[in-house]
């Protein structure tokens, strides 16, 4: 089945609200015809509002996304974030289980050993919790898996890898399961210039793929199974050529509009 290729940028806790605009006015004039790759930006909460604005102005293509939703509806819950807050916002995607987010890393800096880290420490039953109240709202998750650099030294990356999948996807609409963008990243690949081999990152999405199929067949060949770990321009189009890689999540090559445009065109490339 032919999928269009997906390349998000997640900016982290980078660009402010002009540096975000600076940064998405250049890729839009990125006049390059980028179909069929769909493209997406997941700024800061300061910025989703004015770069949803901009997109809309601009009538772009370009795609919203959020880094992480607390839940629906509204309450007390200081500092979070809602769904019906998102999508006012203008986005359309929110990435789930971030490494960063699920407070395990394989590098940790010094200062996520903080209680602050535990905070937002998504498990699996989390990341599950949020992919399901996303699937019944116009969003759509990003939903991230990758083992550590303990985990894949003690042979552990199908495993962790199978168990993610299976938990972030335990119960969801098998109806809308294909639309969910799964994003494999090997969390000592990610900010570290290592990136994972084009074979393994592409046996890894193969794995994916078919515990994906175990669950329903349909949705696995038309699920976008994205890799994330230094994505550059220069090993973009290595990366997306495995069949099994339908696109990237891009960290700190999106802060570049020429970078992130030079991946976007290796995935139309790799798109035929
Ligand atoms: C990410 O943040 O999801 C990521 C893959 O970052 P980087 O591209 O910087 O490794």
């Amino acid at each position: 089945m032919a999928r269009n290729p997906f390349i998000a940028g997640n900016w982290k806790m980078n660009m402010t609200v002009p540096e975000g605009t600076a940064l998405v006015t250049a890729l839009i004039e990125e006049k390059d015809d980028i179909t069929p790759v769909e493209v997406g930006v997941c700024p800061p909460a300061t910025a989703l509002y004015a770069i949803g604005k901009l997109l809309q102005e601009k009538g772009s293509a370009i795609k919203l996304g959020a880094q992480d939703v607390f839940g629906d509806g509204t309450g007390a819950f200081t500092g979070m974030l809602s769904i019906p807050m998102l999508v006012d916002c203008g986005c359309q995607y929110v990435i789930l289980g971030h490494s960063e987010r699920r407070g395990r890393f394989g590098t940790t800096p010094d200062w996520l050993t903080s209680p602050l880290q535990a905070l937002f420490a998504d498990s699996n039953e989390s990341v599950n919790l949020k992919a399901s109240i996303v699937m019944r709202s116009p969003l759509t998750p990003i939903i991230c898996v990758g083992e550590t650099i303990d985990e894949r030294k003690a042979g552990k990356t199908d495993d962790v890898v199978r168990s993610q999948v299976e938990a972030a996807l335990q119960g969801l609409d098998k109806g809308r399961l294909g639309e969910v963008v799964l994003a494999y990243e090997p969390v000592w690949a990610i900010g570290t210039g290592e990136t994972c081999d084009s074979a393994e990152a592409q046996r890894v999405c193969q794995l994916i793929r078919n515990t994906v199929a175990a669950i329903d067949t349909a949705a696995a060949g038309a699920m976008r199974i994205q890799y994330g770990g230094s994505v550059k321009a220069d090993n973009a189009e290595e990366l997306l050529g495995q069949p099994d890689i339908d696109g990237a999540l891009v960290g700190g090559a999106s802060l570049k509009a020429a970078d992130f445009a030079a991946i976007v065109r290796a995935a139309k490339v790799t798109a035929g």
